[in-house]
This record gives structure tokens, C-alpha cells and sequence, in this order.
């Protein structure tokens, strides 16, 4: 799997592209204003977009949609599963957030791209008009936690972790003892 991490906008949104090897095929995660830079990546790369896969509705997740659709007009927008080439990309639906958000994971990877929900040692704000505090821990606590320890976390903000790290550091996931 070819992997490559931008950080855009503002907000510092990162944006991820996937692609199989083999096939060219690829997917972005997350359309952040002023794409422009993922845009010549993947033209430059020869890649093929089947997916932009989007892990919630914030404005800063989805500036970029048009200009990425204008770029790549084949390419499908959902927060559905999809297959690029031999890659299976799960979608885990973690609202909390908001309540459409999801979180995309690749088994074979260990990769999870966690959207606004989980962070580096701290989660997605709750305090917004269709956010729920108690959704939100559940999402991380019953659907995010339930993965392999070394799943490697790539968040929709700043620094990636692990599942791992955040069961033991996340000071909003720490069980009291
Ligand atoms: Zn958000």
C-alpha cells in the first residue's frame, strides 16, 4: 500500500491518500480546503481516485470536496466501505463528534484513519450543536478499542498515535483506578 499524509488548511486538517501498488487505484480521505497539493501528488503519481472517503460533515473536512471532484470526476464521495485494488477500507461508524462520523480502517494494515474522533492523547470535541460526550466515548471505548493494539492512528488533526498509547495515555479514556 502506498500512503502519503498532507496537512492543509487553516485548521491544519490532515488528508491522507491510499493507493494500491499494483492497480494505481486510489482513495483520499478527507477533503480539506485548498487541495491543490494532493491534487499534483496524485496526478504526478498516475493514480486513478476511486473513492473520497469522508470521515464527518465539519466544514473543514469538506472545503475541498469541489475541487477535488473537479479534478477527479470518476471518483465516488461516501463514507461507505470501499475497495481500492486488493485493499479492503472499513468503515466503522464512531459518532460522538457528530453523529454521521466514521472512522476508516485497513485490516491488512493495521491502519485506522480516525476522523475527528480519536486523537493524540485527547478526543473530538462534544461541546457542538449534533455532538454527544457519551456517544463519543462509547464509539472510542467499544469500536475504536476493539482493535489490534498496534493499529497505527491517523487523525483528522495534528499527530499520529496508536490504539496502544491511547489506552494507556488518553487521559479521557484512562479508566479512574
Ligand atoms: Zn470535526
Amino acid at each position: 500500500m502506498i500512503f502519503k499524509s498532507f496537512t492543509l488548511g487553516n485548521l491544519r486538517n490532515n488528508c491522507y491518500v491510499v493507493a494500491d501498488e499494483f492497480t494505481n487505484e486510489a482513495a483520499i480521505i478527507d477533503a480539506p480546503e485548498h487541495p491543490e497539493e494532493i491534487i499534483d501528488y496524485i496526478k504526478q503519481s498516475g493514480f486513478t481516485v476511486d473513492y473520497i472517503l469522508l470521515t464527518h460533515h465539519h466544514f473543514d473536512h469538506v472545503d475541498g470536496l469541489s475541487a477535488l471532484q473537479k479534478a477527479f470526476p470518476e471518483a465516488k464521495v461516501t463514507q461507505q466501505s470501499a475497495n481500492i485494488g486488493m485493499i479492503d477500507i472499513q468503515s466503522i461508524p464512531t459518532p460522538g463528534h457528530t453523529k454521521d462520523g466514521v472512522s476508516f480502517y485497513i485490516s491488512h494494515e493495521q491502519t485506522l484513519f480516525s476522523g475527528d474522533t480519536l486523537f493524540f492523547e485527547t478526543i473530538g470535541r462534544t461541546d457542538l450543536e449534533d455532538s454527544d460526550h457519551a456517544e463519543e466515548l462509547a464509539s472510542i471505548s467499544e469500536r475504536l478499542f476493539a482493535l489490534p493494539e498496534h493499529t497505527k492512528v491517523y487523525p483528522g488533526h495534528g499527530k499520529s498515535t496508536t490504539i496502544e498509547w491511547e489506552k494507556a495515555h488518553n487521559p479521557y479514556m484512562v479508566p479512574d483506578s
